[in-house]
């Protein structure tokens, strides 16, 4: 039983995974917050590491045989310093989620305020949102975006952290097309004596890679997924530059939320670091940003809205109004056309979270691929086409034309990590 290959324990698990891969090579994936690891970092994701358990931090641990683990977690710990340029980093929370609620762990107390941007606005979940846990245990405050521009406020966050004086203030989000501007935010924390949280979770391939600017020298702490921009496992890290901040971070992580980590991505996160150390990656990250102003410029072009008037990052907010399609209906239409997105509120959205205006398209995956600016042109088409039919309510056509073409294309552009 236990020598046996995954396909002759468990076909049907094998025959599904068969299936995913497929779909993913298949599919133009635009889902911005999703991306195609390698090889290398898929190789590590299933390793041996899996089975060791390893409560605590190199050098300090609660079991015994670190001799190898500890080396592994010293390297991506080392490796994180040194691509974001900071002086410590916790390469343990399991996903970005728990990463957030470490640091609330360590900087506040049930009860105490949280400035963080509104979900509708793009922010994330654990920024304070109602639904969150961070939401019910923390008394949030939540900034957002200018109705005229659709950038983020900053006369509103100074304002609201004037009033409510916010132990933590979380800068970033999951639907921002817009550089953040760290400096900005860290005059106001220092004002009002907040802990500034950086979540760059969506750009953190961009900041490593040069294409955004840093946090680092303006956050106290930053979180960050690793599996985004970033390009590596399911994962997250916390940095920070100063000593104190550091060490309620780490305490925040283990024990304070987590046991043991999970060496196997631990692993995979140093191989991604090691690869965004390469000066390829910083290719990788300026054709992102070139490839979402291009995709953005073929939509405006064709009518449509875009959320702040265009992007300077990976991501792109649609606002489908004025096309008079729902962001549902529209991203089930592309997605059957081979085209992923994700349906999303837009700022101010009179629909329902569950049925809103939008959809959020990005390009980090599609660049993976090694797509240009000519097939983000030709990618703004095909979703201009698809909406439209879908506007007049008779897509069935256009759908399976541009589902052919779509497989056409990601025939010549094959996905890191799939066979
Ligand atoms: C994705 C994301 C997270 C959460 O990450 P999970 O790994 O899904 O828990 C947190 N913050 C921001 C800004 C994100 O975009």
């Amino acid at each position: 039983m236990t020598e046996k290959s995954l396909t002759d324990v468990d076909p049907q698990i094998a025959a599904l995974i068969r299936a995913e891969e497929r779909r993913q090579a298949d599919t133009v994936k635009l889902i911005a917050s999703e991306n195609y690891v390698s090889r290398a970092v898929l190789e590590a994701t299933g390793t041996v590491l899996t089975n060791k358990y390893s409560e605590g931090y190199p050098g300090k641990r609660y079991y015994e045989g670190q001799q190898v683990i500890d080396q592994i977690e010293t390297l991506a710990i080392e490796r994180a310093k040194s691509v974001f340029g900071v002086g410590h980093a916790n390469v343990q929370p399991y996903s970005g989620s728990p990463a957030n609620l470490a640091v609330y762990l360590a900087f506040l107390s049930p009860g105490d305020t949280v400035l963080g941007m509104g979900l509708p606005f793009g922010g994330h979940l654990t920024h304070g949102w109602s639904v969150s846990a961070t939401g019910k245990w923390f008394n949030a405050v939540r900034y957002g975006v200018r109705k005229d521009t659709g950038r983020i406020d900053m006369d509103e966050v100074r304002s609201l952290a004037l009033e409510h004086r916010p132990k933590l203030i979380f800068c970033g989000g999951t639907a921002i097309p817009r550089t953040i501007d760290f400096p900005a935010f860290a005059e106001i924390a220092r004002e009002v004596g907040a802990v500034l949280a950086a979540d760059i979770a969506h750009i953190a391939g961009l900041v490593a890679g040069g294409a955004h600017p840093s946090p680092v020298g303006h956050a106290d702490v930053i979180s960050t997924t690793t599996h985004k921009t970033l390009r590596g496992p399911r994962g997250a890290m916390l940095m920070a530059t100063s000593d104190e901040h550091a060490t309620a971070l780490n305490k925040a992580v283990f024990p304070g939320l987590q046991g043991g980590p999970h060496n196997h991505t631990t692993a995979a996160i140093a191989v991604a670091l090691h690869e965004a150390a390469q000066p390829e990656f910083r290719e990788y990250a300026a054709q992102i940003v070139k490839n979402a102003r291009a995709l953005a410029e073929e939509l405006l072009a064709r009518g449509f809205d875009l959320v702040s008037g265009g992007t300077d990052n990976h991501l792109i907010l649609m606002d489908l109004t004025s096309k008079g399609v729902g962001g549902k209906p529209a991203a089930q239409a592309l997605d059957r056309a081979g085209l992923e997105t994700n349906y999303n509120a837009v700022p101010f959205d009179p629909r329902k979270p569950f049925d809103p205006s939008g959809i959020r398209i990005g390009t980090p995956s599609v660049t993976s691929r090694g797509m240009g600016e000519a097939e983000m042109r030709q990618i703004g088409a095909w979703i201009d086409e698809v909406v439209t039919a879908v506007a007049k309510g008779d897509a069935e056509d256009v759908i399976g034309r541009v589902h052919q073409e779509v497989t056409e294309l990601t025939g010549k552009f094959p996905a890191p990590g799939l066979s």
